[in-house]
C-alpha cells in the first residue's frame, strides 16, 4: 500500500504544470509552505511548470526572496494543472478561486479537518506548521529523487516560525529535529529576524495603545476593538495589523483574547488566541475557525461583538468552576 505522501508525488508526476495555492489574508506559514514546495517541485522537476498564486501583501513581500514572490498565472495553465492547496482548512478561505479549475486538487493542511475538499487530502492537525509537512514530505520521498535546497529551507523556516510564534507553541521534539535539518542549508536566519521581531515607529505607537485600551475581564478575557478611522490615524502602511495579535499575551492574568477590527465593508475581523479554553468551536459558530488555541472570526456588528465577548469570558468561566470543582475533590 502507497503513502499519502507517495501518492501526492506520483499526481505530481503525472502533471506537466502544478499550481500551488493557499489560504487568504497569508501569513508566513501559509507562504513558507506554499513557497517551500514550489521550491522543492522547481528543483526536483525543473522541466515542468510549477507556480505559486495569490494575493502578494506588501508587508510580506520580503518573504519572496529576490523579488521572486507570487507568480502571474494565465487562466489557461489551469486546463491542465494539478492544484496543490497548502495550509487552508476550508475550500471559501483559498485565496484566488481558479483552484477550481485544476484538473485534480491535493489538500496539505494542519488544521483541524472539518470542511474536508480535494481529490487527494493529507491533513495532520497535530503538526506545528504546514512547513513542517512540507519538509517531511521531502524527507519521507528524497531517496525518490525529491530535492530539498537553501531557498526552499528558508521558506519553510519562515512557516516555522511563523505558526510557532518562533518557538514559543506547538514545540515537540520532532519540530525541532526538522529545524536542525534545515538549518544544514545555508540561508539567512538573522535577516529573517530582523523582519520579523522589528516594527515600524507608528506600529510601536499602535502597540501602545492596544496596551492600554485593553479590556481585561474577571475571567481572565481580554479584548479591544479597532475602529478603522482609529487604524488609520497610526497610518502603519504595509505593515498590517497582525503585529499586535500576541500582544495580550504578554499580560499575566489574560488567558483568551480576541481583536476585533473594522473593515472596509463595515463588519470586523475577529482574531482570537487563548491558552486555555478551546476557541475554534466558538470561532466555527461565528463564520470562522482555526487551531483550538488560535482562531479566526467574522461579527457583523456590535451585537455580534458582544456575543463572542459573552461566549468566550463564559466559557472561561465555566473551565475555572470545573477547575475548582476538581482541586475541591483532590482535596
Ligand atoms: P488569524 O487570527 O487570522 O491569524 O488566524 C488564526 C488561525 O485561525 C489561523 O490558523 C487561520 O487559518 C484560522 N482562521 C482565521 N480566520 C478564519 C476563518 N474566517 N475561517 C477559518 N479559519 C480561520
Amino acid at each position: 500500500m502507497t503513502t499519502i505522501q507517495e501518492d501526492i508525488l506520483e499526481q505530481i508526476k503525472r502533471y506537466d504544470t502544478i499550481i500551488i495555492h493557499r489560504h487568504q489574508r497569508p501569513d508566513p506559514d501559509a507562504y513558507g509552505s506554499q513557497l517551500g514546495l514550489r521550491e522543492i517541485l522547481r528543483a526536483t522537476f525543473p522541466e515542468k511548470k510549477i507556480y505559486a498564486v495569490g494575493k502578494a501583501i506588501p508587508g510580506l513581500a520580503w518573504i519572496g526572496e529576490d523579488g521572486d514572490f507570487m507568480d502571474d498565472v494565465p487562466d489557461s495553465a489551469y486546463k491542465k494543472a494539478l492544484v496543490i492547496v497548502c495550509d487552508t482548512a476550508n475550500d471559501p478561505r483559498i485565496d484566488d478561486q481558479r483552484w477550481r479549475n485544476g484538473l485534480e486538487i491535493v489538500k496539505i493542511d494542519h488544521h483541524p479537518n472539518v470542511e474536508p475538499y480535494g481529490d487527494w487530502q493529507w491533513v495532520q492537525d497535530e503538526k506545528p506548521a504546514t512547513a513542517v509537512m512540507i519538509y517531511e514530505w521531502y524527507e519521507a520521498l528524497k531517496e525518490q529523487g525529491v530535492v530539498m535546497n537553501a531557498k526552499a529551507a528558508r521558506y519553510l523556516y519562515i512557516g516555522i516560525i511563523g505558526d510557532t510564534g518562533r518557538f514559543l507553541y506547538g514545540l515537540d521534539a520532532n519540530l525541532f529535529r526538522v529545524v536542525s535539518e534545515l538549518f544544514k542549508y545555508d540561508f539567512d536566519y538573522q535577516a529573517i529576524y530582523h523582519h520579523t521581531t522589528t516594527i515600524s515607529e507608528n506600529a510601536a505607537k499602535f502597540s501602545g495603545y492596544v496596551l492600554q485600551h485593553l479590556n481585561i475581564m474577571p475571567s481572565g478575557f481580554a479584548y479591544v476593538v479597532l475602529t478603522r478611522t482609529l487604524i488609520h490615524q497610526f497610518d502603519l502602511g504595509d505593515a498590517g495589523t497582525s503585529f499586535i495579535v500576541p500582544l495580550p499575551a504578554r499580560v499575566d492574568r489574560v488567558k483568551a483574547w480576541a481583536i476585533f477590527e473594522e473593515q472596509d465593508e463595515g463588519n470586523y475581523r475577529v482574531r482570537m488566541r487563548s491558552r486555555s479554553v478551546s476557541i475554534n468551536q466558538i470561532a466555527q459558530r461565528f463564520g470562522g475557525g482555526g487551531h483550538p488555541m488560535a482562531s479566526g472570526a467574522w461579527a457583523q456588528d456590535q451585537a455580534e461583538i458582544d456575543q463572542i465577548i459573552k461566549t468566550v469570558d463564559q466559557a472561561l468561566e465555566k473551565e475555572e468552576a470545573s477547575q475548582k470543582v476538581k482541586e475541591d475533590n483532590d482535596a
